[in-house]
């Protein structure tokens, strides 16, 4: 039986990875990872990842601004993005959100651009991938004030608790899982990812970052997704091909895409 397998959070465009991007992408698909979305995380970044996406088989794009560069962003700028948009290959506004660990950009600021980036991506009917860090209550109040022109989202690198998971579900998003799932001291995590609906989960790597066991300590990359996997399947008590196919399944219907589609590029 194939496995196949979808990493929904990867940079492909930073500096750890391109230089080698061919020979990751290579292990990918040797590792049964057919679909990769590259995530976008800032103005240069967006138009990168969408190139990139453009460039080899299996690949989709989002474009957004990280929190950590709002206060970079000034008038007009989403609107130079907004061309994108209307590319295929693009099939989010992410990742967006609030980062209240490393503060790279005032709270204030970051929360400005994390509202006005949703009401960019509802103009665009796109949905949204979400990063969270240290600002989960900031986040869903934002997030549930938009609820009414929302088109879907993603919790990406979920990490929350239950009650977090819950409140996150009852918009509507899926719920994304990276490598800390893995780690020895996610006890909590994994209880968390024991009950969320199996039709809402999705993997990632986040790589070049997080990665997971066995492997904690090199760089990330998408190959290393299957470990995720193997985790997740342990945690549901489930076969690792019941996992691998409800995943890419959501993978799917949370971006719109189609199987064959990703399949017929190859
Ligand atoms: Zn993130
Ligand atoms: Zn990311």
């Amino acid at each position: 039986m194939t496995i196949r397998l979808a990493d929904t959070h990867a940079h492909l465009d930073l500096p750890e990875i391109a230089p080698d991007r061919d020979a990751v992408l290579r292990r990918a698909r040797e590792a049964g990872v057919e679909l990769i979305i590259n995530v976008g995380i800032g103005l240069k970044n967006s138009r990168q990842v969408l190139a990139t996406a453009r460039r080899y088989p299996g690949l989709r794009a989002t474009i957004g601004i990280h929190p950590h560069a709002a206060a970079s962003l000034k008038d007009g700028d989403l609107e130079a993005l907004t061309p994108l948009a209307g590319d295929p290959l693009v099939v989010a506004v992410g990742e967006i959100g609030l980062d209240f660990y490393r503060r790279r950009s005032p709270e204030e600021v970051q929360k400005q651009w994390f509202r006005r980036q949703l009401e960019w991506a509802a103009a665009l009917k796109k949905m949204v991938v979400i990063h969270t860090r240290e600002a989960t209550a900031a986040t869903l109040k934002i997030l549930q004030d938009s609820r009414s022109h929302l088109h879907g989202g993603v919790m990406h690198c979920f990490g929350g608790s239950w009650q977090e998971a819950r409140s996150f579900l009852d918009l509507g998003f899926y719920l994304s899982f990276a490598g800390p799932l893995t780690y020895p001291q996610a006890g909590a995590l994994r209880e968390v990812a024991g009950k969320v609906p199996l039709d809402r989960i999705l993997l990632e790597t986040d790589c070049p970052y997080l990665t997971p066991q066995p492997w904690r300590g090199k760089r990330n990359e998408p190959a290393f997704v299957m470990a995720t996997a193997r985790q997740l399947a342990e945690v549901r008590g489930l076969p690792l091909a019941e996992v691998a196919r409800a995943t890419w399944e959501n993978s799917l219907r949370a971006f719109g895409l189609e199987e064959k589609d990703i399949l017929g590029e190859r």
